[in-house]
């Protein structure tokens, strides 16, 4: 009855004319951005790029890469939006801002409606990738404020035809009711969150896998959705299927998507991006299967106009035929694997909070849990995982607390992890973004 594919022609095009439907909107796309954005033009300037060098593709590489840092600059200089928009911001329709997560300067940013109907078509992929079809009732578990997060989503699922039930300013009790009293059969949400939706209906005696009619779960905002163990405790939790996908505030809608064929990692949207994967030292692209960060070019946003955007997103990208869904776009295996600048170094040991809960996840007896990492008589770095118990499992504590401190010291070089169990409910829950590294050590030496 329905296409598998929600643009069944750019989503099957053979590469070769993929690339040249890329190269036709980058040359437009880099016009248009030298023609309206100072910041864009005095970039270009300095590096001795001109949209018209642009004859393959791999002329990509004389753009210079844009940074975070560069965007905020721009905005501290000229407040409110700085000089990278390349339209009168009396034009703009919609302002949102990033959730900052690292503590640092939100970026504002603003679109047109030209803008926001793409962002609502590239949900769509994602949305109709992964099974919503116009039957579908949606509810958004999610604040609807100035962050962005499921706002192109609720507008996408409008676009396909399925009916939204915005679940915003609402206690987790009243979504829980309103999930199972709609009949609503997909729910958008933090993996994080649906999680703690879960633990509500559970503490209110309400078995959402057989009390409720969700068969999907759009996941989002977090790298969670691709871990293999947390997406397992999920999909049985809910006793239904959990689809990842990723965007950032900065491109104003996802780039990548899980296909309902579910290959164990996201498709690139690639007829309105363009993904580099790059050494993040040297600059250079990595071959495919060899972790890199991923540099963002998105044509759809003429407002902002993002040109090789260094994400910080840490990924791994495979060929498209990796999956058999027929989608000739690259996928990004396990998803986003978190950020580079993530990376904590415990004695001489890199560790990644994803990687940690890669393996944390695999204990279905835990709630919630928490990194701890904080400097012992001012001298030895330590590293301690904090885990809440779910009630009526404590009898598997003393025996876990051994098997997950051996597990994380074999995948890190024998480091050793400190276990501890604190009380059901004491650690903090997310609806949006988790936190759930605290960095507790004097903050000149390491950072933010
Ligand atoms: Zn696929």
């Amino acid at each position: 009855m329905y296409s598998e594919y929600w643009n069944p022609k750019n989503e099957t095009l053979p590469r070769e004319e993929l690339r040249n439907l890329q190269l036709y909107k980058l040359r437009a796309f880099c016009e248009w951005a030298y023609a309206n954005s100072p910041f864009h033009r005095r970039r270009f300037t300095a590096a001795g790029f001109r949209p018209e060098q642009l004859k393959t593709l791999d002329d990509l590489r004389r753009i210079p890469f844009m940074t975070r840092e560069e965007w905020m600059d721009s905005q501290l200089e000229k407040p409110l939006f700085g000089d990278l928009v390349a339209a009168d911001p009396r034009h703009a329709i919609r302002y949102h801002l990033t959730s900052g997560t690292s503590g640092r300067t939100p970026i504002r940013v603003l679109d047109s409606l030209k803008d926001w109907e793409w962002s609502a078509e590239v949900w769509c992929y994602g949305l109709w990738g992964f099974g919503v079809r116009p039957e579908d009732v949606m509810y958004f578990a999610f604040g609807y404020g100035s962050f962005i997060g499921f706002w192109g989503a609720h507008y996408g699922c409008e676009k396909l035809g399925a009916l939204v039930i915005p679940g915003g300013a609402q206690t987790t009790q009243g979504r829980v009711e309103q999930i199972v009293e709609m009949g609503a059969t997909t729910v958008c949400s933090t993996p994080t969150y649906a999680l703690r939706l879960w633990q509500q209906a559970a503490e209110m005696g309400i078995d959402l896998a057989k009390q409720s009619k969700v068969n999907k779960m759009i996941l989002s905002g977090e790298p969670t959705g691709s871990i293999p163990a947390a997406k397992r405790q999920l999909e049985q939790a809910w006793g239904a299927k959990c689809g990842d996908t990723a965007g950032m505030t900065e491109t104003g809608s996802i780039v990548i998507f899980e296909c309902s064929h579910q290959p164990g990692g996201t498709h690139i949207i690639e007829d309105h991006y363009i993904e580099e994967v790059i050494n993040p030292e040297t600059g250079e692209p990595v071959p495919y299967g060899e972790p890199g960060e991923r540099v963002c070019t998105a044509f759809g946003r003429g407002f902002i106009p993002l040109i090789r955007y260094r994400s910080k997103d840490m990924v791994v990208r495979v060929p498209h035929d990796t999956c058999d869904c027929g989608r000739t776009g690259d996928i990004y295996d396990g998803g986003i694997r978190g950020r580079w600048d993530d990376m904590k170094l415990i004695r001489g040991t890199n560790v990644y909070a994803r990687a940690v809960e890669a393996i944390v996840r695999e204990y279905d007896a835990i709630a919630e849990f928490q990194i701890y990492i904080w400097r012992k008589d001012n001298v030895r770095d330590e590293i301690t995982v904090r885990v809440e118990i779910k009630p009526g499992r404590e009898e598997e504590w003393p025996e876990l607390q051994k098997k997950l401190g051996t597990q994380l010291a074999s995948a890190h070089e024998g480091l050793h992890f400190n276990v501890e169990r604190v009380d059901y409910g004491t650690l903090a829950r997310f609806e949006l973004k988790a936190k759930r590294v605290v960095d507790d050590r004097p903050k000149a030496e390491y950072g933010s």
